[in-house]
């Protein structure tokens, strides 16, 4: 198989749309990551609300892979639980590095491909691992409580 071959529909299109791409003025939590062995660098936003990702966005700048990868991510978790959101996060850590053979359910099976190249499985799960930290940094810092319901 040929590295073209990764660079399927979806990717591209998540490429020339990112989806929720830009920071959040208020996040609950936020985390940078930076691969060196690509060069991609990621930051994800997650707003928080009962227990739920209410809102998340991506900023950075990286390869085709990693930007493809965070906004399939983004699209994913936003409504989602917290628990939930982990469970897409490590669902797919766990596929692309071959612990689990099936993609979460969405749209994850058009990166099976990076499967093959164990030098961008980083690029792949740069979102993941920093939405990973930002969630475990939240449940450990209790100076930034979640945002209180609006009354509107
Ligand atoms: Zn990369």
């Amino acid at each position: 198989m040929e590295l073209d071959e990764l660079y399927r529909e979806v990717i591209l299109d998540h490429n020339q749309n990112p989806r929720r791409h830009g920071r959040l003025t208020d996040p609950s939590a936020s985390q940078g990551l930076y691969n060196p062995t690509c060069g991609d660098r990621i930051t994800v936003d997650v707003q928080v609300r009962d227990e739920k990702v209410a809102d998340a966005a991506f900023d950075g700048h990286g390869c085709s892979i990693s930007t493809a990868s965070a906004s399939m991510l983004m699209d994913s978790i936003v409504g989602q639980p917290l628990d939930e959101a982990r469970r897409t996060a490590r669902g797919f850590i766990d596929f692309i590095t071959g612990r689990r053979e099936e993609p979460p359910p969405g749209e994850w099976d058009s990166l099976a491909g990076v499967r093959r190249f164990a030098s961008r499985v980083k690029c792949a799960t740069l979102a993941h691992n920093a939405l990973l930290q930002a969630l475990d940094e939240l449940q450990a810092d209790p100076a930034h409580p979640e945002s209180p319901p609006k009354d509107d």
